[in-house]
């Protein structure tokens, strides 16, 4: 049987699809070299008819696949039902919506991002997991780990942006094919490369965390002086959409504190150069104890989101850095980020 490939496959969510191994697509389809390859939207792809439909079940395979923009978009409708609001906030260089959920009716506002850069799909699967469940232990009013989450909804607005760049995560997941309308530029960038696992900036080769106006000027100085795969600040801050919305969107709200998610390295970054307020010392003490992740002071860097935030009010800001390995990290990852960062996550309501 032949299938056309869709916006968003991967060889593990077809293989899913049709419930047949990622092993038996690569042995039916002997030019897709690994179940690492890309699948490119138009692309044919034989399906064999082997099934195992009886041993795979969607937990597991939820549990066992990437995450990118498509898959986001997927969720809106039951988002929806579950009780969690959903807004567009802006729009990436790709002209795709970048989403922003929230959930809660009190008073005190809190923020967490994630899938800022590129490499880091694991960091918006996340997140986005953790709200559906936090909607489903609030419908059900039970406690979750302890955590009243009925009572603590009443007193929290919680607000998340799941996927800051998806233009960089679905750049991961599906490298570039004919359509691509940055294809061009992107190869350019990549002096030609065709292979992405190292790419964290958004599609045009800006860093969308270190577009910040909190010592920009030293960090642009140091990094990249032109559009790369990573660590290049741009022309100026926020010159991004994605930074831009981001940027707007904190402006028009007073979170108490923010949490920006990212990988890999299992630390917690919780200062910026001095200004942050004296209560944030015993935050990061709280997070560190439930998920056993490491408090570490400053990433001695520049320009980024929570760096920003600290700076210019005051309050407290946060990097959790999920995971470790070597980004992107692999699909089995998300088992030790799923456990650790749900009881982080959860204490970041208590805060
Ligand atoms: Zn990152």
């Amino acid at each position: 049987m032949k299938y056309t490939v869709q916006l968003g496959d991967t060889i593990a969510k077809v293989a899913y699809k049709f419930k047949v191994r990622p092993f038996d697509l690569l042995l039916f389809n002997p030019h897709i070299y690994s179940d690492q390859s890309y699948l490119s939207p138009g692309q044919d792809i034989h399906i064999p008819q082997i099934t195992m439909e009886q041993s795979l079940n969607d937990n597991d395979v939820q549990l066992k696949t990437e995450f990118g923009q498509a898959d986001l978009e997927k969720k809106i409708p039951d988002f929806k039902k579950q009780g969690i609001r959903v807004e567009i906030i802006g729009y990436s260089v790709m002209n795709k919506p970048l989403y922003a959920l929230a959930i809660g009716s009190g008073k005190k506002e809190i923020f967490y991002s994630a899938g800022w850069h590129a490499n880091e799909w694991h960091t918006s699967k996340f997140i986005t997991q953790y709200i559906e469940e936090l909607a489903l232990y609030q419908q059900q009013g039970f406690s979750w780990h302890g955590y009243d989450i009925e009572k603590i909804l009443r007193e929290v607005t919680l607000y998340v942006v799941p996927l800051v760049n998806p233009d960089g995560v679905d750049l991961v997941l599906q490298g570039i094919y004919d359509e691509h309308p940055y294809s061009k530029e992107v190869l350019n960038i990549n002096k030609g490369m065709t292979r992405f696992e190292h790419w964290s900036s958004n599609i045009r080769g800006v860093d969308l965390n270190h577009q910040w106006p909190a010592g920009w000027e030293i960090e642009a100085k140091e990094s990249p002086q032109q559009p790369w795969s990573r660590h290049y600040s741009g022309k100026a801050p926020l010159t991004e959409p994605e930074a831009k919305a981001v940027y707007q969107f904190t402006k028009q709200h007073s979170f108490a504190y923010v949490f920006a998610f990212h990988s890999q390295g299992q630390v917690i970054y919780w200062g910026y150069r001095g200004m942050e307020p004296s209560e944030s010392k015993g935050m990061v003490e709280r997070l560190s104890l439930v998920s056993s992740y490491t408090p570490v002071h400053t990433a001695d860097s520049d320009g980024g989101y929570k760096d920003w935030f600290i700076q210019e009010t005051g309050r407290p800001g946060f990097t959790i850095e999920v995971g470790v390995g070597t980004n992107p990290l692999p699909i089995h990852a998300y088992g030790e980020i799923w456990s650790n960062n749900c009881l982080l996550a959860l204490e970041g309501l208590v805060l």
